[in-house]
């Protein structure tokens, strides 16, 4: 492949020898559970985020699990309850909801955002509905005004799927003050995943929150649900992240800034030249509002696959994010309550993802939006 869809050895390269640093310095120390490196980690997240608490956990799949579990144990949900969640979004924002014993009810998209399309959340509702899950799809956030208007119209909980979105604002900023994505509603998940906007080297996550009590009861549930030493307040689990990955994570989260205007830059690039009748482009919102975890367009008519095909011919890796919407997975078919959800199931034949990580250049989008304005479908 001329040009890969992401190459992950060239999204680190950069960053190699203070990676390396990194990694001598935890060796070095001892201390391969916990400790400083993690202790440091959180500080600078929460410093950043501008949020109070920030607990680093495993991955981005039990972030989103802690925090839904943390509420169960608080007495803010309870079994059956009911949870708001885009239909266009990857499975583990609906797997979160499942495991921990609430009820996802899928929201349809928004066609021009993609994301939740909050016009629908009134009719969702129900006498059980006590939380809504934006997913920031990626990278693009999911809120405004109507949002916010309607969890404080309905006393609901809002917990963000933030996996794609970090370093992403709304500037008007959210139920508490924070502008930023994650922080933007009550407690919100981030996901270091290699793929990531900022990845570790590795798994790892992290939960945000404003909430207080919330936060040590994620903090204890991540660690057997210890509160203090040999005293277990809750049936808890073993979901820490390693301080190998925090000494990671500190290095990429210095450079976040830089990289996510460097893939806004590729995505202008794309937005500029990007011209074929049959492919539509994101709509790109008010500046800091997406950070192109992923630019996908959406090529109509049943075509998606003989572009991604025909630019694979000439070395261009493409990928779909998603192909089968969580409704339609073998774990969920016709067990999620749900009305029609038209506009997530289009898109999932629609989209398709263009390499924007570091690896590609603004020249390689260059090449790439002429060889897609050159392909005929
Ligand atoms: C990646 C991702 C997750 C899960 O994060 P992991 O760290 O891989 O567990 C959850 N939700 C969304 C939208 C994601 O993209």
């Amino acid at each position: 492949m001329k040009h890969p869809f992401l190459d992950l050895g060239e999204v680190n390269r950069p960053y190699r020898d203070e990676l390396a640093a990194a990694a001598l310095r935890v060796i070095d120390s001892g201390r391969y559970v916990g400790g400083a490196e993690v202790e440091a980690f959180e500080a600078d997240l929460s410093r950043r985020l501008a949020v109070p608490h920030a607990v680093a956990v495993s991955n981005g799949l039990d972030a989103l699990r802690l925090i839904l579990r943390a509420y169960k144990e608080l007495g803010e949900l309870a079994d059956g309850d009911e949870v708001l969640v885009p239909a266009n979004t990857y499975i583990a924002s609906v797997l979160a909801v499942t495991d921990a014993g609430l009820t996802p009810v899928l929201v349809d998209a928004d066609p021009h955002t993609m994301n939740i399309d909050t016009a629908r959340l009134e009719a969702a509702l129900t006498p059980r509905t006590r939380a809504v899950m934006p997913v920031h799809l990626y990278g693009r956030v999911a809120w405004d005004e109507s949002l916010a208007a309607f969890v404080r119209r309905h006393g609901l909980r809002v917990v963000e799927d933030a996996a794609q979105s970090i370093g992403a604002r709304h500037a008007s900023g959210g139920l508490h003050g924070s502008v930023w994505a994650g922080a933007l509603g009550d407690a919100g998940a981030l996901s270091f995943y290699p793929t990531k906007n900022v990845g570790a080297l590795g798994d790892a996550g992290a939960v945000l929150t404003h909430d207080a009590r919330l936060a040590a009861a994620v903090r204890a549930l991540a660690n057997y649900g210890s509160d203090r030493r040999y005293h277990n307040l809750y049936a808890g689990l073993n979901c820490r992240m390693d301080p190998l990955q925090a000494a990671m994570l500190g290095v990429k989260l210095r450079h976040m800034e830089a990289e996510n205007a460097a893939r806004a830059r590729r995505a202008a690039v794309y937005g500029a030249l990007i011209d074929h009748p049959a492919v539509t482009r994101p709509e790109v919102p008010a500046d800091g509002e997406h950070v192109w975890h992923q630019y996908v367009v959406r090529v109509a008519g049943g075509r998606r696959d003989a572009l991604a095909a025909a630019l694979a011919r000439q070395g261009i890796g493409t990928d779909v994010h998603y192909a089968v919407p969580p409704h339609l997975q073998p774990c969920y078919r016709g067990r999620l309550a749900h009305g029609p959800l038209p506009v997530a199931e289009r898109l999932a034949d629609e989209v398709l993802s263009l390499p924007v990580a570091t690896g590609t250049t603004e020249d390689d989008a260059a090449e790439i939006a002429r060889a897609i304005n050159g392909i005929a479908l």
